[in-house]
């Protein structure tokens, strides 16, 4: 269906602070419980919530966004206890991650019950349930009545959203409020993990670490289609892993190896399309910054320190776009703890095109 961008989106701003907020999050409240859209804040992106057990709620999601009606959505409670309404058969394997990681940036995916319409599901008999810690998001969640739909609040293929800037640059028009708390905590999509066979898997690396999950677990194996690898054969576990996404406009090259290497590479690659008159930019450590001989270049963050670079890729992906960059050139950020998620997302928006040197 076409869009009209006829509805006029209201942006609130929201403190984490129940009553600075009581009436921002009682206007949200009955925008979901009437089935209406309303972007939040999280920890880790924006979400786009609606109420999670209206299946017109969820059909609306998947039109806001552009995204296709079989891509799962994750179902947000801000309660343990509702776990039980829409989940069944808990492993013990799940419990120990709820009670260390939750509430926080990680989902588990579980047997739905009834309740939870199949359009939220994207047609699987399974769920993906997190409990966010922003107090914005959990207010939210009680107001609109307990279960939010909440995939990331960008448009389907697009960088996810860390400001509200970014939501309203994706959705003005299309739903009828934004709250504004801010830049996000984390900037990355939360972890998801699969308890759907014998041993759990990592569907899709997050903020919580494989290695952190693996001390916990014991045994947890890795998604064969974890980065999505356009080519692969094997059907798709998290079936938002075979759609192309976080894409800017312009073409995105990681090149990995030595910073020496990296940056003659880049810089060479840069002079050959500089005379060729394209518009070429280079996302780049702080450690390697001043090496670059390039107009535009884009500082992710230090290798020191990547918890910062994670939550400035999807922002620096968007400014790309923004300012009509044609060819991108980044970094390979392999750092210990966030570098599995922060090159999840970049090979993605790189279809894939990794220079190995
Ligand atoms: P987003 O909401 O944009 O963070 O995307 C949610 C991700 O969770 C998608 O990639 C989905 O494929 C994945 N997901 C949601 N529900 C399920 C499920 N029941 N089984 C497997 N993956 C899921
Ligand atoms: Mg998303």
């Amino acid at each position: 269906m076409p869009w009209g961008n006829d509805l006029e989106t209201l942006i609130l701003p929201v403190f984490g602070d129940i009553e600075r907020d009581r009436e921002a999050i009682g206007k949200a409240g009955r925008i979901l419980k009437e089935g209406g859209l309303v972007a939040m804040p999280t920890e880790t992106v924006y979400g786009l919530a609606g109420d999670a057990l209206k299946a017109t709620s969820a059909r609306k999601i998947y039109e806001a966004k552009g995204r296709p009606s079989d891509n799962p959505l994750i179902v947000h409670i801000s309660k343990a206890e509702s776990l039980n309404y829409i989940a069944e058969d808990i492993p013990e394997g799940a419990r120990l991650l709820m009670e260390r990681y939750w509430p926080g940036p990680l989902t588990i995916i579980f047997k739905k019950k009834d309740i939870v319409p199949f359009e939220t599901t994207g047609g699987l008999d399974t769920v993906a349930v997190r409990m966010p810690s922003n107090p914005v998001a959990q207010e939210t969640i009680e107001a609109g009545g307990g279960f939010l739909a909440a995939p990331s609040a960008n448009k389907s293929g697009r960088p996810s959203c860390t400001t509200a800037a970014h939501v309203a640059a994706d959705m003005s028009g299309r739903i009828p409020l934004i709250l504004d708390g801010g830049p996000v905590g984390i900037g990355l999509e939360s972890t998801i993990v699969d308890f759907s066979e014998d041993v759990p898997s990592l569907l899709r690396p997050g903020y919580i670490s494989f290695s952190e999950l693996r001390e916990l677990l014991g045994n947890i194996n890795i998604d064969p289609n974890i980065n999505g690898a356009i080519s692969s054969d094997i059907a798709p576990k998290a079936p938002g892993m075979k759609y192309r996404h976080y894409a800017p406009k312009g073409e995105l090259k990681i090149v990995r190896g030595s910073a020496d290497c990296v940056t003659a590479y880049i810089n060479s690659a840069i002079l050959k399309e500089q005379g060729e008159g394209i518009r070429t930019a280079v996302i780049a450590s702080t450690e390697n910054v001043a090496l670059y001989d390039c107009p535009l270049v884009k500082i992710a963050g230090s290798l020191h320190n990547e918890e910062e670079i994670g939550k400035n890729i999807f922002a620096i992906l968007r400014e790309m776009d923004s300012l009509n960059v044609e060819s991108i050139y980044s970094e390979a950020f392999d750092t210990p703890k966030l570098g599995m998620a922060i090159m999840n997302r970049l090979l993605r928006a790189a279809a894939h095109k990794i220079i190995e040197l």
